[in-house]
């Protein structure tokens, strides 16, 4: 027993668990100064339709580390709803990606053209999210209705209510809402015809074995079917290859994202 408790306790000072610990820490003090280091850089990744035609991109956001290099979003995004920082963080996204609207609307061209900004839950619950959100459209000139933001399911866990209001003064500004990863969450389909939303995004692990896995393909076709009946766009995320792309475009779904038509890199790189 002696034996067995001891090796616990040295399981606990085991080196490898520790240099974790103190990483996460490290990272943790990194983000704090990742605004006035200027260290967030964004990406973009179009979104195209059934023509084949950019129609928008999404925002995604990058941490290029001075010593680590590119940290990805799904490790410091996390990081940042844990630590209080998603706010600081979020608002540079969304400053960054109106101007860069505000940009493409002197351009006939780019005009039409849509971002979609991801908004984590701890970001959408913050006080003055919404007032947040309007001084930035302001402030860059931006157009509200260029503007989509990504929620996911996981926000509808708790006060449906107070989401839904929030969401609605968003509209009333002119944004639009896409859920994000759909069906990768727990809400419930109820929530759906309560909520202002615009589009629904179908998860790439759906998309990903579509071709192959019946279940997948089940899935699949009844989001579409789905967001045809509530009068919702659609839209598939991690579109990787042309049969992907000819399965959802048969199966009617006429908006697209991911590797077959494009990486995410900084807007210099779209064609647009
Ligand atoms: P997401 O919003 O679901 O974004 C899609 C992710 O899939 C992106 O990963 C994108 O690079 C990747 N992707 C695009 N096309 C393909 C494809 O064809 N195949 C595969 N396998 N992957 C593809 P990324 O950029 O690493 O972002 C990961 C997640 O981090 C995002 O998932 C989003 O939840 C979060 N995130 C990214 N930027 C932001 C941000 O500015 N704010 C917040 N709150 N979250 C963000
Ligand atoms: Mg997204
Ligand atoms: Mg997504
Ligand atoms: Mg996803």
């Amino acid at each position: 027993q002696a034996k067995a408790a001891g090796r616990n306790a040295l399981r606990f000072f085991d080196p490898t668990m520790q240099a974790a610990v103190i990483d996460r820490a490290q990272l943790e003090a990194d983000l704090r100064h990742v605004i006035e280091r200027q260290e967030l850089t964004l990406f973009y990744q179009t979104q195209v339709n059934a023509h084949g035609d950019v129609v928008g991109v999404e925002a995604l956001v990058r941490w290029e580390h001075p010593s680590r290099g590119v940290v990805s979003p799904g490790v410091f995004i996390p990081l940042a709803e844990e630590s209080h920082l998603i706010g600081p963080v979020g608002g540079w996204v969304m400053e960054t990606a109106c101007k860069q609207l505000a940009q493409w609307a002197r351009d006939p061209s780019t005009e039409p053209l849509s971002i979609a900004v991801n908004v984590s839950p701890n970001q959408f619950r913050q006080v003055g999210f919404v007032e947040q959100v309007e001084t930035v459209l302001a402030r860059t000139g931006a157009n509200p209705q260029r503007l989509k933001l990504e929620v996911t399911e996981s926000l509808l866990m708790e006060d449906l209510a107070a989401v839904c209001e929030r969401m609605e003064q968003l509209r009333e500004l002119g944004v639009r809402f896409s859920l994000d990863d759909f069906g990768t969450g727990y809400s419930s389909l109820a929530y759906l015809k309560r909520l202002p939303l615009d589009q629904l995004k179908i998860d790439q692990s759906f998309v990903r074995d579509v071709l192959e896995d019946p279940a997948d393909a089940a899935i699949v076709r009844t989001v579409i079917a789905l967001a045809h009946s509530l009068e919702l766009e659609v839209i598939a995320e991690g579109v990787e290859t042309g049969a992907h792309r000819d399965w959802l475009y048969a199966e009617g779904c006429m908006a697209y994202q991911g590797y077959w038509f494009s990486r995410p890199g900084p807007v210099e790189t779209l064609s647009l």
